[in-house]
């Protein structure tokens, strides 16, 4: 049985000195999902490791990094699925949460719940001993000069040995949001989705994607018997012309065929192979 990982680092405008650190940000998130796989792991462990690695990496938007919103605060969403089971967990608008895709998995899999909010999500945190930290410390001084206006939300797609799909994606939204404001990344089926089939995340103008249900979209695509690839440059396709914004998409199907398209100037994705083939893209 094959196994299959990739990951993607937000498919905004980012300042090109700070491109091959993403990329290389990417890789390190690809290798921890790598280890989990090729032990035998499951895919929903290797797409959490893979989500923390990046959103404990302040060039990017997810975790410690995250945009600020128009008060200057960070509020973040994640969410993870299970393609086997069709569980998800998902997290909208939280503070002081260091690592959303651990809360988010934690929903998942000690809540009767999919999807929580706000304050309420931060009590279950806490109740769940998620590891909290001062708000203040996820905010950086780039961000706080805004020198990364835009997208840089983080995702992962794996499906592991036992032929199991998983995604998790996880950002801190888009730049001067109103507080409250959720996007597409914790919406199951518009910023990411697993099934058996297919696992898919994310990244561009929430708003947008939320539209056309992006993720489920590309899913749909993959059961319908479209190549992994071509998948992905058609759901790419399908939401320009839609709604004539701008995102980025990756995607593994059962074989493990990876596939990614975006139609921003730049997306750094990292994919491994079971050979530890690198595939990747600035
Ligand atoms: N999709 C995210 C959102 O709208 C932003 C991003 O991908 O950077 O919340």
């Amino acid at each position: 049985m094959t196994f299959a990982i990739i990951v993607h680092g937000g498919a905004g405008a980012v300042a090109p000195q700070s491109l091959d650190a993403r990329k290389q940000g990417c890789r390190a998130a690809a290798e921890a999902g790598h280890v989990i796989l090729k032990r035998g792991g499951n895919a929903l462990d290797a797409v959490e490791a893979a989500a923390v690695v990046l959103e404990n990496n302040p060039l990017f938007n997810a975790g410690k990094g995250s945009t600020l919103n128009c008060e200057g605060r960070v509020e973040t969403d994640a969410a993870v699925m299970d393609g086997a089971t069709l569980r998800a967990g998902a997290v909208a608008a939280v503070s002081g949460i260091r690592n959303p895709i651990r809360l988010a998995r934690k929903v998942m899999e000690a809540s009767p719940h999919i999807l929580l909010a706000g304050a309420g999500a931060a009590r279950f945190a806490r109740e769940q001993g998620i590891e909290l930290c001062d708000p203040a410390e996820l905010v950086v001084p780039a961000q706080q000069q805004h020198w990364q206006r835009e997208h840089g939300t983080v995702g992962a797609v794996a499906l592991d040995a036992h032929g199991h799909l998983a995604a998790a994606t996880s950002t801190g939204g888009i730049f001067n949001k109103l507080p409250g404001r959720v996007g597409d990344t914790p919406l199951i089926g518009c910023g990411t989705y697993a099934d058996g089939c297919a696992a898919v995340s994310c990244t561009g103008k929430g708003e947008d994607i939320i539209r056309v249900t992006l993720a489920r979209h590309a899913a749909w695509l993959l059961e319908q018997g479209v190549e992994a690839g071509a998948a992905a440059e058609q759901a790419m396709r399908h939401f320009a012309k839609r709604t004539h914004s701008q995102a980025g998409i990756i995607l593994v199907d059962r074989g493990g065929h990876v596939g990614y398209a975006h139609n921003t100037p730049n997306m750094p994705i990292c994919g491994l192979t079971p050979e530890g083939r690198l595939l990747w893209e600035a």
